[in-house]
């Protein structure tokens, strides 16, 4: 009796045993085809981020931004999500102090040091 159970036991045993090794490990890319791209991967705010792209948009400002002439046709874009900001102005490339004056909303404003033109644009925060 104990060895007609110990034999169906190792027997069950061994077949369990061959089952589990016979399968195939599962992998992750198995059923996928090819690596997935960035787009698929991505999760949260980098693809919402990604999103605005297709879309053209830059809600959280990570593009380098656009570089303005400065005057009075193309003046420098100011985003502000108020009525005034205070802007500071950096005259000449080498200059050490910076000129402090506040821009607001309506036509262009120019520094009173160098001239350039600066216009506040309203700007909607992304959330
Ligand atoms: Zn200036």
């Amino acid at each position: 009796m104990a060895g007609r159970l110990l034999l169906r036991t190792c027997t069950k045993t061994l077949q369990l045993r061959s089952h589990v090794l016979a399968t195939r490990p599962h992998r992750a890319m198995g059923t996928l085809k090819g690596i997935p791209t960035d787009e698929e991967q991505a999760a949260g705010l980098e693809r919402r981020v990604m999103q605005a792209f297709k879309q053209g948009k830059d809600p959280y400002s990570i593009l380098k931004p656009k570089q303005y002439g400065g005057t009075k046709e193309d003046p420098h874009i100011v985003p502000c999500i108020g009525t005034k900001r205070l802007v500071g102005c950096v005259c000449e490339e080498d200059n050490t102090a910076i000129v402090w004056f506040w821009l607001h909303e309506g036509d262009c404003h120019r520094c009173p040091s160098c001239g350039s033109h600066y216009k506040l644009v309203h700007h909607e925060l992304p959330h």
